[in-house]
């Protein structure tokens, strides 16, 4: 499946699908491939605006990512949106699986939507999401958005792939859709309350609780003080208030946004190496032996560190 680097680096999209494709393919020789690939760009990679997008079901994240994708490619932008959605099988009822969505978008000639790696774990959907990532970035895509459901374990997965974090939530809301309960609320660099058109009075009482939980939820002189703000995705309103904190976000940051993304880096490498080391064992261990092993620990025959040391001991 040879993919040509030059078209990729012009911004064809064909090229870009197709090398999108390539990293997604579990096939070896594919991912032998991918990886060249991958390695082939990276120096043309990293020139991005990265933000997370997250919520519920039904909060308006397409149509608020239509609206803001509309607003930065008339600004002369180029637009890749990625998602993260481990339930996704493409066929289903997955995020970004509806063929509707996103219609006027999805035909701007600087607009690039990919639905979300299907099926494997959360770790994979995020490796081949990172990886086409930065295949948008190699393609001149300079804003990336990556969406994903506001279920819980994906936030924290496109939180530690993006620049930035927005979560959209509702007016009136309670706790636990707006995230707070669940811990996603901790992510969100800028706070969203979406369809403010259809109810401005439960919009102005959730900006203000939301602001409030925000406030103690943030450390004393962080660098950024996370915006809540108010949108209609439908009318456009309010989207490029968004838009606006964004940068702002990324002027206050400065260079910790390179720190940020160097401790990013290292992560995945980090959970990589960690996965690949685990894989790697379990290609290597005698099954009966760890089978043995773990029976003995389970009767307190032998303590669980004795038990990983009989396993890992050289073999004489
Ligand atoms: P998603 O599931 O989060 O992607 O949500 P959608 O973008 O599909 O929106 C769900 C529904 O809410 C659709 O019927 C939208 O038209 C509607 N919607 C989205 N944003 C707004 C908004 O700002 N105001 C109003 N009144 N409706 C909205």
């Amino acid at each position: 499946m040879a993919v040509d680097v030059t078209a990729l680096r012009t911004g064809t999209r064909r090229a870009l699908a197709k090398a999108i494709t390539l990293v997604e393919s579990a096939r070896p020789e594919h991912e032998r491939e991918a990886q060249a690939l991958l390695a082939q760009v990276l120096p043309f990679t990293g020139r991005s605006i990265r933000v997370g997008l997250s919520g519920v079901p039904g909060v308006g994240k397409s149509t608020f990512i239509e609206a803001l994708g509309l607003t930065l490619v008339a600004q002369g932008h180029k637009v890749a949106v990625l998602a993260v959605d481990p339930s996704s099988n493409r066929t289903g009822g997955s995020i970004m699986g509806d063929k509707t969505r996103m219609e006027r978008l999805s035909v701007h000639p600087n607009a690039f939507i990919r639905p979300s790696p299907s099926g494997g774990t959360l770790g994979g959907v995020a490796r081949r999401t990172r990886e086409a990532l930065m295949l948008c970035e190699a393609a001149g895509y300079d804003v990336i958005l990556v969406e994903t459901v506001g279920v819980g374990q994906s936030e924290t997965a496109v939180a530690s792939m993006t620049d930035l974090f927005v979560l959209l939530t509702l007016p009136n809301a309670g706790d636990e859709l707006q995230g707070i309960k669940r811990g996603i609320m901790e992510l969100a660099d800028i706070v969203v309350v979406n369809k403010a058109d259809a109810d401005p009075g439960g919009a102005n009482r959730t900006t203000t609780d939301v602001r409030n939980a925000l406030r103690l939820l943030t450390p004393h002189g962080a660098a950024w003080q996370p915006k809540v703000l108010q949108a209609s995705a439908t009318t456009g309103q309010g989207v490029d208030d968004v838009w606006k904190s964004v940068l702002a976000y990324r002027a206050a940051l400065g260079s910790a946004l390179h720190a940020k993304r160097r401790v990013q880096t290292l992560r995945w490498f980090d959970d990589l190496l960690r996965e690949e080391v685990w894989h790697a064992f379990l290609r290597a261990v005698d099954t009966a032996q760890l089978q043995d092993v773990r029976r003995r620990v389970e009767q307190a025959d032998l303590t669980p560190v004795q038990g990983v040391a009989a396993l890992l001991a050289p073999k004489r």
